[in-house]
């Protein structure tokens, strides 16, 4: 039964990989190869602004180095080919027609400068849309036809709320707004995209940062929209800085491939990430393939992880 379990990582190549990303990505995998399972590699380069090949190449390297291996991905290909979001618009395609048969969708007018006028709460990162923001869509659409305006597509949520259960943070309840799946731009939303890629690669078991959690909520939605089985989840929480902050690929600090032109051995990296996941009570250097005999879904941490200069010196000894 086991070996049906398909997990997945998915970069997005819009810098060198940090050290929180390389903590998610040995989670996604050694939650894959300690249950024997299929692990697939898959790029999400559909922001065409953010996205740049050859990060494409430098984060398979940096997996590569880090020491973890994949079944299907663009650098090995595999029977879901092809494993760039950027090339699978044609699946993108046909999940929104799924999605327009199920009657979830509807044409989106309004601007930034719209929803923020009409918006109480303006700073929630999912802005709220509801039934002040249809009815103010309804209201102007004749008009931003007439401007030649073209619209974004949004899934309308009907719920109150969602609730999902997290194998590591546990259950999760979210409200929802309608959310875009095709923006303005033509340019296809995380949400659509990876629900579609998941679906269509059989990935039935997702690892990924906790920043996306409130995504899952929107995600599961899609599911039942679509008639599928949503996967089960596990949210890692993430590292932070020694300043506290979230590590950011924008900031470039501790990325794998500065740390490996540094001259630090892999197994010093995946040595502390083990320590910080609560994994390993030490600090000592291991190969991923030996992380697999301490890891356990039941010892991972669920609380977010500083670094500390303490951490870093040893890394960099
Ligand atoms: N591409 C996303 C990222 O790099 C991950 C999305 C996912 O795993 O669903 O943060």
């Amino acid at each position: 039964m086991s070996s049906a379990v398909r997990g997945r990582y998915a970069p997005s190549p819009t810098g060198f990989l940090h050290l929180g990303n390389a903590r998610t990505a040995l989670v996604a995998w050694w939650q894959a190869r300690a249950q024997g399972s299929g692990f697939v590699m898959r790029i999400e380069d559909l922001d065409s602004q953010r996205s740049r090949p050859e990060f494409i190449t430098a984060n398979i390297a940096e997996l590569d180095w880090l020491g973890l291996d994949w079944d299907e991905g663009p650098d090995i290909g595999g029977a879901h080919a092809p494993y760039l979001q950027s090339e699978r618009q044609q699946a993108y395609e046909q999940t929104l027609e799924k999605l327009r048969e199920a009657g979830q969708i509807f044409d989106c007018y309004l601007s930034r400068k719209d929803l923020r006028e009409v918006s109480s709460a303006p700073h929630r990162s999912m802005l709220p849309y509801g039934k002040r923001q249809r009815s103010l869509n309804e209201r102007l659409k004749a008009q931003k036809l007439a401007e030649n305006k073209a619209p974004s597509l949004r899934f309308r949520v009907d719920k109150a709320t969602v609730d999902f259960y997290d194998q590591l943070q546990g259950k999760q309840r979210f409200e929802l707004g309608d959310f875009v799946l095709l923006r303005a731009d033509k340019q296809w939303a995380y949400q659509l995209a990876v629900v579609a890629d998941d679906i269509a690669m059989g990935i039935n078991e997702v690892v990924r940062g906790d920043d996306l959690l409130q995504s899952t909520a929107a995600q599961i939605l899609l599911y039942e929209a679509l008639g599928a089985k949503p996967p089960s989840f596990v949210h890692v929480p993430l590292l932070l800085s020694k300043s506290g902050e979230r590590l950011a690929k924008r900031k470039g600090s501790l990325t794998l491939t500065a740390l490996k032109e540094q001259g630090v051995k892999p197994e010093r990296v995946v040595g502390l990430l083990a320590y910080s996941l609560g994994l390993n009570s030490e600090l000592t250097e291991m190969t991923a393939t030996e992380g697999l005999e301490h890891y356990s879904l039941k010892s991972l941490s669920s609380e977010p992880f500083s670094l500390n200069s303490e951490l870093v010196n040893w890394l960099l000894l």
